[in-house]
């Protein structure tokens, strides 16, 4: 079995990385999804697995047993992509934010990193809303997209614009099948 190859996909808050990422597991069985932590607290109607959700404490003493791939704190919570126990003989699959993606491109230069763009800044702010974030959140999430899109178009080996489901799933696939017959 090759190496599994991992598969960052990023973005900013709002641009529909779940939508992608859920209906781009349902298309490849031979992906896994990494649960990562967060001491976040949950949010209303949220899954149970959405995250392992945890204190500080919990996440520092991880950190300190050196459990992560890559860990980061934005907007005021930490998220850690945890090592996984053992091989799992799929391809990775991490949705997390650009410090993040850039840590683990820094490990690991054959992940693929796809960068995930909202159709546009109205539809966006439409998304947080309608998951229930707060007004002042909302507000921080988009300021924060400006400059993550800069960095993240920048440093991005594709990068979708989610205003099309289908498609978007569909160049990720293609994306996913270039960098497997890269991985030789
Ligand atoms: P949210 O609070 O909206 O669930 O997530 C905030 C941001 O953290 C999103 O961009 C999400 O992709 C990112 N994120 C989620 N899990 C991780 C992780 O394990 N590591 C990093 N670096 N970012 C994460």
């Amino acid at each position: 079995m090759n190496e599994p190859l991992i598969i960052v996909v990023s973005g900013p808050g709002g641009a529909g990385k779940g939508t992608l990422v859920d209906a781009l597991l349902e298309h490849d069985t031979a992906l896994w999804l990494s649960r990562s932590w967060t001491t976040r607290v949950q949010r209303e109607g949220e899954s149970d697995d959405a995250y392992v959700f945890v204190s500080r404490d919990q996440f520092h003493r991880r950190i300190g047993d050196k459990g992560f791939l890559e860990w980061t704190e934005f907007l005021g919570n930490l998220y850690g992509s945890p090592l996984p126990d053992a091989d799992i003989g799929k391809d990775i699959v991490l949705e997390i934010e650009l410090h993040g993606a850039k840590q683990v491109k820094a490990q690991h230069p054959e992940a693929l990193l796809v960068f995930v763009r909202p159709p546009s800044r109205e539809e966006q702010r439409r998304r947080l809303q309608e998951r229930g974030d707060s007004f002042s959140h909302v507000t921080q999430r988009l300021k924060k997209a400006e400059s993550e899109e800069r960095e993240g178009t920048a440093l991005a080996d594709v990068v979708i614009v989610n205003d099309d489901l289908e498609r978007a799933v569909a160049e990720l696939l293609l994306a996913i099948g270039v960098a497997r017959s890269l991985r030789g």
